[in-house]
């Protein structure tokens, strides 16, 4: 039978909506274009997401490794899950619980992350989960809670961006990341509104922008403070909204006055007359809104550096009013509602503190157990994968949805630390690179297979409805987590019905910060999605946050006291340029997906190191010739590609590809004191041509296409199992 079901994207965070059409697994993307975020648009991701969904393009058996270095072979899943309940419970007796860990990701669905979440404190007893977001979002989101006393990605819709008079857009590059959001931008100009883009490329994005600011990697703070000391110096001060609704300016102004333009020039590489130009702009402008992504936040400063362009906001009046404020841009699936409901090792649903007693109790209330049960806080994310096989560390890892071995930082050495683990199960649709080491793994159900939530970038609660029958074999991860939960004998109860677990979910957040009590699956089918916080069912949703109070507890937004420092690692004569990293339009996180799909990779066939032709001819560097980067960390090897796009002290690799060319081989683990987010965004390099360099080996290509091994087949052995590796 032929049916038609509206669902939305399987990949980054604008969610856009889309239809599914056809009959059992043979369904075709089509538009949808009544959703309003994307009005039907979708990129060549959304277009092609569907090819994964044929049973022969991903796992449909569990997979056991034969020990202690076999090759994976077939099995069942009552053997898998015997194999995996047995194992954490033998961890757990040794070692203690927390020797146990759990790994999740920004892509899970909202029931996912919380039931995983709940597995983790109830089921297993650890405190040490925390999941691949925490690499993506968690500066801007320790910043906001710090300046506005909660985190939402947007505090508006993305239909307000046009209304504003001028927008700073600070390391994002959506033309290439979400180019269906580019519409909002068009509009804007079109509207008689300034695009400001800070990047050190000149990228897609940075080609539409009125002024592109392209500095120096790791000087985004230097960069934000100057602008708020040009703004103080020309009278631009909003001082009616500063004395009524912020607190704490005096010291933010201190810090700001000691970065004069000349200081700044020097920090960040641009011309005064550039941050004149920038400064008048948005400080004139009646309106305006900064939007951050990766750039300024991935770094070992990121919390600072987002609380400095929080601060230019506040100083100008461009905060709680309408058509201004500051957002940041979420880069996952479910980058916002994955960090909201308990995936995170300091968090329980709701968004609440795993430390605050009154949170502890109004949780465990829900899950039937005694609040003095649930753990503490647990380690952050790149803490727990450095701990991996360490006598005080974690030694069995639970794994859904996320490829470390892809998409941490210093990548080599996270996968040395996968490999001294005494059980590692990874939960994933495809044999990805990380599965590839697993001792088992679970096949997993897809986003069109199930039934699930989401939150956009907007804080939109939208619904992904199951299009399709997953097919034999696979079982969704909420069941693989019930069934688990039931094998090892714990409290609580665990359902695998995504309704009833979002139901559950509801209540567990009703009273924190991240409200979701009033929204249900009927509420968000009918209204195009739901805004939280929504505490009840007679609630509108909140499309707009802090319009006539910031959430502190005083209502009153909060400078941030900071001020300019270097980066963890800057050049030096051994490594004398900077690595920058980042995506590119037709690859999507660690390609684990991406780079089965036959289209996607044929746009985007393998890793590449952007270089400017000045670099180029002093290295005497043709183009597409083979390259050396090598950091402290690691070495990777692509072919060059030479354009004027990018400063001539940066080289810039994209993060999708595993093997030589993997660009977290290089990346520095350095990380946010705040947030505990790696500095991926800039690191120490040098650059050689590779034959120089006694490096002949080629880059790492591109995945097949499709998975060509049977599922029911052997698959390749996995290196001796070392259980301490340094
Ligand atoms: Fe999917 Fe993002 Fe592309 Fe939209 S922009 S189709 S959500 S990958």
């Amino acid at each position: 039978m032929t049916t038609t079901t509206d669902t939305h994207c399987p990949y980054c965070s604008l969610q856009c909506g889309m239809r599914l059409h056809g009959e059992g697994s043979a369904v075709e993307v089509v538009e949808r274009p009544d959703f309003p975020v994307n009005l039907g648009a979708l990129c060549g991701k959304g277009q092609s997401a569907a090819a994964l969904l044929a049973p022969g393009a991903r796992l449909t058996t569990p997979l056991l490794r034969e020990r202690p270095a076999g090759p994976l072979r077939a099995a069942g899943w009552d053997e898998a899950l015997g194999r995996v309940a047995e194992g954490l419970a033998a961890t757990r007796r040794t070692h203690g619980a927390d020797a146990v860990g759990v790994f999740g990701g920004g892509g899970l669905t909202n029931e996912k992350a919380y039931l995983l979440g709940k597995f983790a404190r109830v089921a297993l007893g650890t405190a040490n989960i925390d999941y691949n977001g925490r690499f993506c979002m968690s500066s801007a989101a320790a910043a906001h809670r710090l300046a506005f006393g909660l985190d939402r990605g947007l505090p508006f819709p993305l239909a307000d961006i046009p209304e504003t008079d001028c927008l700073i857009l600070v390391g994002a590059n959506p033309a290439e990341t979400m180019p269906p959001a580019l519409r909002y931008f068009r509009e804007l100009r079109e509207r008689g509104g300034k695009l400001i883009v800070v990047d050190p490329r000149r990228t897609r994005t940075a080609e539409q922008a009125d002024l592109h600011l392209q500095l120096r990697p790791g000087s985004d703070l230097a960069l934000a403070l100057g602008l708020l000391h040009l703004v103080i110096a020309d009278g631009l001060l909003d001082q009616d909204f500063i004395d009524a609704r912020t607190s704490g300016f005096e010291p933010a102004r201190a810090a700001a006055m000691a970065h004069w333009p000349e200081r700044v020039e020097r920090l960040t590489g641009l011309p005064v007359a550039r941050l004149r130009e920038a400064a008048t702009l948005f400080g004139r402008a009646a309106t305006g809104m900064v939007l951050t992504a990766r750039g300024p936040e991935q770094q070992s400063k990121g919390t600072d550096t987002v609380g400095a362009w929080i601060n230019l906001c506040l100083a100008t009046g461009k905060a709680g009013r309408p058509n201004s404020g500051y957002g940041c841009l979420t880069g996952q699936g479910n980058g916002q509602g994955g960090r909201e409901h308990g995936q995170k090792a300091d968090q329980l649903p709701g968004y609440r503190s795993i430390e605050d007693p009154a949170a502890r109790a109004h949780v465990a209330g829900v899950w039937g157990v005694e609040p003095d049960s649930l753990p503490r806080s647990g380690r952050s994310a790149y803490e727990l994968l450095d701990s991996l096989g360490q006598p005080d560390g974690v030694r069995a890892l639970l794994l859904m949805g996320s490829n470390p071995v892809v998409s941490a930082p210093n990548a080599t050495h996270v996968t040395e630390r996968l490999r001294a683990l005494d059980l590692l199960v990874v939960s994933d649709l495809v044999l990805s690179e990380t599965a590839q080491l697993a001792d088992v793994v679970l096949p997993a159900a897809q986003w069109a297979e199930e039934t699930g939530t989401t939150t956009n970038l907007e804080g939109r609660v939208i619904l992904r409805q199951q299009a399709l029958t997953a097919p034999e074999g696979v079982r969704t991860d909420l069941r693989v987590l019930r069934e688990l939960a039931e094998r090892l004998g714990g409290k609580g109860e665990f359902s695998d019905d995504p309704e009833q677990v979002f139901e559950e979910l509801r209540r567990a957040s009703a009273g924190g910060q991240a409200d979701y009590a009033g929204i249900s699956y009927r509420r968000i089918r009918a209204e195009d999605g739901v805004f939280w916080p929504c505490p009840d069912e007679q609630h509108p949703g909140t499309p707009r946050l802090f319009l006539d109070r910031f959430a502190t507890p005083d209502g009153r937004a909060r400078f941030a006291a900071v001020t300019h420092r270097p980066a963890a690692e800057e050049p030096d004569a051994d490594y004398p340029l900077y690595l920058t990293t980042g995506r590119v339009l037709a690859q999507y996180q660690s390609g684990a997906q991406t780079r089965r799909i036959q289209a996607l990779n044929e746009a985007a066939p393998g890793p590449f190191v952007e270089l400017h032709p000045q670099l180029a001819r002093r290295l005497a560097v043709t183009e597409g010739e083979l390259l050396a980067v090598t950091s402290r960390r690691g070495r990777a090897v692509a072919p060059a590609r030479i354009t004027g796009a990018i400063r001539p002290d940066t080289v810039f690799m994209p993060f999708h590809w595993s093997g030589a060319g993997r660009a977290n081989s290089l990346t520095n683990p350095a990380l946010d004191p705040t947030s505990k987010m790696p500095e991926f965004k800039l690191c120490a390099v040098r650059v050689e041509r590779a034959q120089a360099a006694g490096q002949t080996q080629p880059a790492g290509q591109a995945q097949p296409a499709r998975q060509t091994q049977p599922a029911g087949q052997a698959h390749a052995a996995r290196p001796a199992h070392p259980k301490k590796v340094r």
